[in-house]
């Protein structure tokens, strides 16, 4: 079993699509075994996107994932990060794969609807930022 760390972004939630997101994860196999509704501070969106800080749309980036609350979640499954990578669809709404979460939701490049881990490692460090392991239940 693996995990990975999805977030539902404030576009997705503004809209009252979080059931409907939450949905589409369960149908494809991921098991949502922690979850809660924050508010991101600018300096943890700063921290949160480091290894964004160089690229032109950082300060749109912090100022977007900021604006509104994300729901942070847990993902449980065999696989969990390429299954999670695949049900989103690409960056880009535009090129995202039919019956993905973000050809079905996004509104732009930026506002996206959804995170999700890219890597084993940024999985646990991810996991690890938003929370504790007594708040996970698999
Ligand atoms: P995420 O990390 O949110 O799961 P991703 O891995 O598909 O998305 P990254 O390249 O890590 O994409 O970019 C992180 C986020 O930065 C994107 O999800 C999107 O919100 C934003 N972003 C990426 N590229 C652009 C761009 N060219 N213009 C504006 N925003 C962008
Ligand atoms: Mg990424």
């Amino acid at each position: 079993m693996e995990r990975t760390l999805s977030i539902i972004k404030p576009d997705a939630t503004r809209r009252s699509i979080t059931g409907k997101i939450n949905s589409m994860i369960e149908e494809a196999g991921l098991c949502i075994i922690a979850q809660k509704r924050i508010l991101l501070s600018e300096l943890e969106a700063e921290e949160f996107y480091g290894v964004h800080k160089e690229r032109p749309f950082f300060r749109d980036l912090v100022k977007f994932i900021t604006s509104g609350p994300v729901v942070v979640q847990v993902l449980e499954a065999e696989n969990a990060i390429s299954l999670y990578r695949k049900t989103m669809g690409a960056t880009n709404p535009k090129e995202a794969e039919v019956g993905t979460i973000r050809e079905a939701h996004a509104e732009s490049i930026e506002a996206n609807s959804v995170h999700g881990s890219d890597s084993a490692e940024n999985a646990i460090k991810e996991i690890n930022f938003f929370f504790e392991e007594k708040e996970i239940v698999g």
